[in-house]
Formats: structure tokens, C-alpha cells, sequence
């Protein structure tokens, strides 16, 4: 028989293509493509966010001994509960209620593999046929990836630049009709690197509950505030509207690679176990495979020893590294401000392409700037807004100021010539 004539019945999933079209590590391999061998500078890598290569964010050793207590102590080599441990689960509520208004039970927090699989899971849930989700532009792509692998519809809402990224609630109300079921909200935020205030909370979560929809608050980046604005946990609205918050150990201590993350349901009137919604996570949770159970076990070392100048150094880091990054850009003609990050890792900045020449969109600036400077930027499209760029501070000052200072030499390179 001949090899060509059969009839294979497989055939890839072709939905895969659409979702992976948004992940921001897609379009920062395409860029490394770009590289230029020859160059013998040390590529710069501002372009994903992953500070635990840069030595001077090495997490605190409280967290490297709690893994090591775990992972000796034999108690963890069994596999968890699917919700997770209950000692994890209880120190996750009990150092989020310091904050909170009311209490909350480890039976409100459901440990994921990393809040990565925490989107996977709320979005997988609310997936209904028909219904939609509303999220940031700019955003955290990996909403819209799973979104469309559950063929749940997205709706964007603005972030306003001028406005310290504040979310366009009139735009929201604009969006939502009788199908929507949640807004995500990302704060401190990716990739805007603003904090929302006290007030602003609010009024999101007032917006939400006119609408009828439940609020997802993206709070991987908890507490890495350091401007004005001090990090309020969207928990505190929980009475106005039922939340599910997610949290994750990567950021804050700066251990992405442990995939240790969290669901919480903010929800003390009780909204989400009453609509079936907490019922579903766990379904999902059967059928899913959580974190490792000795980083699981480690969790209660983590939140409960580690001190406090731990915390401060990682803000302090970052605080400067944000200011070096908003003062030198400023000073590129072709590169507008709009605002001084107070939180996460992430600047945006809007690229006025009118003053350069030969460049014609974020992607092919980009892609020119890997060619010719061995830097590597995200051009903002990978995260909803076409001709801006998201830059990515946390990495050791030395490289940044070099990345910088590459940035600006390219930028003046290529201005145009009046
Ligand atoms: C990094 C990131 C995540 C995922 O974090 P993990 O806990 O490592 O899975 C989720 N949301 C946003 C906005 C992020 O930047």
C-alpha cells in the first residue's frame, strides 16, 4: 500500500494557533531570531519579564531553606489534595485577611501550578456558550490566549494613559451587556506598571456589581508597589462584588520557575458558592495537576519568616530601576512618557513614529533594535496597543542603563533628518 494514500483521522488543533497568536514569549522568540551574531555586546533583555536571571533579585534564602525543609522532611512526596494542602491553603488566607474587611478560610483559596494556571482555570469556568469576558488593552495576553481556547468572547476596556492608566469604567459600561460575566482587572499592573487607588478600586467594583459581573483581580504583583500609591488588595470590595483574586509567590519573591499560585474567593455574601462557580473550580481542579506538593509544603516557611527587608530591597531595586528607565526615555525625542511607573516591572511608552525614518510600526522598531543593538522590546501590539512599547525594568542597573543608552543611540541613528 502506498504510504500517501491513507486517510490519517489526526489533525492539530487548530484553535491552538489562534491562542498562541497572543503570548508574549511567541513574539519575543521571533525577535531573538533577529539577533546579530556578530555583535559581541550582551544582549539586553528587557523584553519578558523575568527578573530571577539577574543575580541582584535573587530570591531571599528564608524561601530556598523553607524548599529544602519541605523536600527533607519526607512529609510532602505524596500527591496533594487537588484544592492543594490545607497548611498552604490556610497561611494564603490568613496573610490575605490581615487586609481584609472580613475573614477568609483556606476553603476560599485554591492552589494552582503559578497564576498562569489559575487564568487557565477561572476562564475554563466561566466559559459558557455565548458568554463574554472583558479585559484590559493594554493587557496580559495570556487572558486572551485561554479565552479563545474555551471560545469565550473578549470585550476590551481601555486603560487611560492619562489618567495613570485608570480603567475607562464608562467604556466598560459600554462593552458589558447581558452576556458578560467578568472583567479582569491587573494590579499593580502588566504592562503599565501603574497602581490603582483606594477610590479607583471602588469604583470598579461598584461598576461591576451594577453590571452584575464578577471581578477577576489579577494580583500577581501584590505589594510590589513604590511610588505614591499604596498597593490595595480588590478583596477589600468583596461585599460589594464577588471577586476572585489571584496571587502567585513569583513576583514577590521572585521565584517564577517554582509554579506555586493561587485562587481566592474574595465573597463573603457568598455569590460565587451559590452560582455554582466554586463548585466548577474544583471540578476543574480534579481533572488538573497542581503544584509540586513539597513547594506546596513550603508555603507556610514562605509567607510566615520572610522579613521584611527582603521586601524592601526588591522595592527599592525596582523604584530606582524605574526612574532610571523613565529618565533616560525621556530624554528620546521619538519617545513619549505618558507615566512614571509605581508598581510591578513594566513601563509603557508610546513611540511617535512620525520622527523617525524607515520605521513604520512597534514591530519593525523592534526588530531593528535586536538587528542593531542586541536589545530586546516588547513591542506593545503583543499586548493590545499597536506602536507603543512595553519595557521591562527589572534587570541588574548595569544592564538596564547599557540597554538604555542602546535604545537612545538607535533612536537618534534613525530620527529623522529635518
Ligand atoms: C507573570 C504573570 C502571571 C503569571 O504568573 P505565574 O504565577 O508565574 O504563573 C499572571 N498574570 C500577570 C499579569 C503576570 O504578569
Amino acid at each position: 500500500m502506498e504510504n500517501g494514500s491513507t486517510n490519517w483521522g489526526f489533525r492539530a488543533n487548530e484553535e491552538l494557533d489562534r491562542a498562541f497568536a497572543f503570548p508574549i514569549k511567541g513574539v519575543v522568540a521571533t525577535l531573538m531570531k533577529n539577533l546579530n551574531k556578530s555583535d559581541h555586546r550582551p544582549t539586553i533583555p528587557l523584553g519578558r519579564g523575568d527578573p530571577a536571571a539577574s543575580p541582584c533579585f535573587r530570591t531571599t534564602p528564608v524561601a530556598e531553606d523553607a524548599i529544602v525543609d519541605a523536600l527533607r522532611s519526607a512529609d510532602f512526596n505524596g500527591r496533594a489534595p487537588n484544592v492543594g494542602i490545607l497548611p498552604a491553603r490556610r497561611s494564603i488566607a490568613e496573610h490575605l485577611c490581615r487586609d481584609l474587611p472580613y475573614k477568609l478560610s483556606p476553603d476560599d483559596v485554591y492552589l494552582t501550578a503559578g497564576s498562569k494556571q489559575a487564568i487557565e482555570v477561572i476562564l475554563a469556568v466561566l466559559a459558557r456558550p455565548g458568554a463574554n469576558i472583558l479585559l484590559p488593552r493594554p493587557g496580559y495576553p495570556t487572558y486572551e490566549a485561554h479565552a479563545a481556547l474555551n471560545h469565550l468572547e473578549v470585550r476590551h476596556f481601555d486603560l487611560l494613559p492619562e489618567k495613570s492608566w485608570e480603567v475607562d469604567l464608562d467604556g466598560v459600561e459600554t462593552v458589558a451587556d447581558h452576556k458578560t460575566v467578568a472583567m479582569v482587572i491587573i494590579n499593580p499592573g502588566n504592562p503599565c506598571g501603574n497602581v490603582f487607588t483606594y477610590e479607583h478600586l471602588q469604583k470598579v467594583a461598584v461598576t461591576a456589581r451594577n453590571l452584575g459581573i464578577l471581578v477577576i483581580a489579577d494580583e500577581v504583583y501584590g505589594h510590589l508597589a513604590f511610588g505614591s500609591c499604596p498597593f490595595v488588595q480588590m478583596g477589600v470590595f468583596g461585599a460589594t462584588v464577588p471577586i476572585l483574586t489571584l496571587g502567585s509567590i513569583s513576583k514577590r519573591w521572585i521565584v517564577p520557575g517554582w509554579r506555586l499560585g493561587w485562587i481566592v474567593t474574595n465573597d463573603p455574601n457568598d455569590y460565587l458558592q451559590n452560582s455554582g462557580i466554586v463548585e466548577s473550580i474544583m471540578e476543574y481542579l480534579n481533572i488538573a495537576s497542581g503544584p509540586a506538593t513539597f513547594v506546596q509544603g513550603a508555603v507556610p516557611q514562605i509567607l510566615e519568616k520572610t522579613t521584611e527587608d527582603f521586601f524592601v530591597k526588591t522595592i527599592n531595586l525596582l523604584r530606582e530601576a524605574a526612574r532610571i528607565s523613565y529618565d533616560r526615555l525621556k530624554e528620546i525625542p521619538c519617545i513619549i512618557c505618558p507615566y512614571k511607573p509605581e508598581g510591578s516591572m513594566f513601563l509603557m511608552v508610546k513611540l511617535n513614529l512620525s520622527l523617525l525614518e524607515g520605521i513604520n510600526d512597534d514591530m519593525e522598531f523592534c526588530v531593528k533594535l535586536v538587528k542593531e543593538e542586541s536589545v530586546i522590546v516588547l513591542p506593545g501590539v503583543a499586548v493590545g496597543l499597536t506602536n507603543w512599547l512595553r519595557i521591562t525594568f527589572a534587570i541588574e542597573p548595569s544592564s538596564l542603563e547599557d540597554g538604555l543608552a542602546r535604545i537612545k543611540a538607535f533612536c537618534f541613528r534613525h530620527a529623522k533628518k529635518d
